[in-house]
């Protein structure tokens, strides 16, 4: 495999998840099952796609089945952040707790361990609904929460469409928001609504990239499969995120998405306590071509410049 396909030296994964149903059951609010995707799995994988012989920078991201129970992703960043034979990767989480609840005490905790941030998914349940109204509640509550904390985002897995409505109030928050994958944009293969010959004019992604020129909003390219039904390698997208890279250069994030976990709206018909396999994508194909569809300085800066801003504090 040639360079073409794997990430630059110093770059930052800055979206994965671990699962280890057997030591850490999932909560019993859950939306689905995913099966094992431990820690060596997922330094495996960043091996298999990094140009160095070690692991990728991480950022691990709090998945729905642990709802609130932080634990496992805590042990795995004292494990990350503690092995000589790892210290070339930092390792950073974002965590999930009820911002009405969490004690200062408790965030500093999460500090301690590396978290730099807080998930507020209103995707991967189908039962998560909020009006555009609580979901402002529910960010100015968690923003006001993590105030204190230095370095800290907020993190949100919503619809594009939603970033129109939430334009004036982002602009008045105080930390920074990671739009996680596409900032919910899609390609046309996904959604009638998208015009396949102008994608840039689906709802949304003006505003989306207005935050992301203010500084406002950083916006992950990660989970190409949320966004488009153009496997493998996801083509349709090229427009959208070729646009991006120009329009925001200095606010894009690569992540993988591994162990790249299915959708809301394929649970809809099965149990929650049903295991579930994870999506086969290949991702070396999915880099070969982000790297044609934005410059190489673009390139080296959503891998490693623009989370290095965010993380390495
Ligand atoms: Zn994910």
């Amino acid at each position: 495999m040639t360079d073409d396909a794997m990430l630059p030296t110093g770059a930052w994964d800055t979206h994965v998840h671990i699962f280890a149903p057997s030591t850490h059951p999932y909560a019993s609010t859950r939306s689905y099952s995913p099966l094992e995707a431990p820690l060596p799995a997922l330094l495996a994988h960043s091996r298999s796609i990094s140009a160095t012989d070690s692991p990728t920078n991480l950022v691990l991201v709090q998945p729905s089945p642990y709802g609130r129970e932080n634990s496992l992703l805590v042990e795995a960043l004292a494990s990350l952040n503690s092995d000589p034979a790892l210290s070339s990767v930092r390792a950073r989480g974002i965590a999930v707790v009820d911002s009405g609840s969490a004690t200062a005490e408790s965030l500093q905790v999460l500090h301690d361990s590396g978290v730099r941030g807080l998930r507020i998914n209103l995707e991967s349940s189908v039962n998560a609904r909020y009006s555009t109204d609580e979901l402002k509640t529910v960010i100015a509550d968690s923003a006001a929460a993590i105030s204190f904390l230095p370095g800290w985002v907020l993190q949100l897995f919503i619809k594009s469409t939603l970033w129109d409505d939430l334009l004036p109030f982002v602009m008045t928050l105080r930390v920074p928001i990671i739009a996680d994958h596409l900032g919910g944009l899609l390609g046309a293969s996904k959604s009638p609504v998208v015009d396949s010959a102008n994608p840039l004019s689906q709802p949304g992604y003006a505003s989306l990239v207005r935050l992301a020129r203010e500084g406002r909003v950083y916006i992950k390219v990660s989970g190409l499969y949320r966004a488009s039904n153009a496997r493998p390698g996801f083509e349709d997208l090229e427009p959208i995120i070729s646009a991006l890279a120009r329009d925001a250069p200095d606010q894009l994030l690569y992540a993988s998405d591994w162990p790249h976990t299915g959708e809301a709206k394929d649970r809809l018909k099965r149990s929650s306590d049903a295991p579930e396999a994870f999506q086969v994508i290949d991702d070396r194909l999915v880099i070969a071509n982000l790297r044609k569809w934005v410059a190489p300085v673009v390139w080296q800066k959503m891998c490693v410049d623009n989370p290095a801003r965010l993380f390495s504090n």
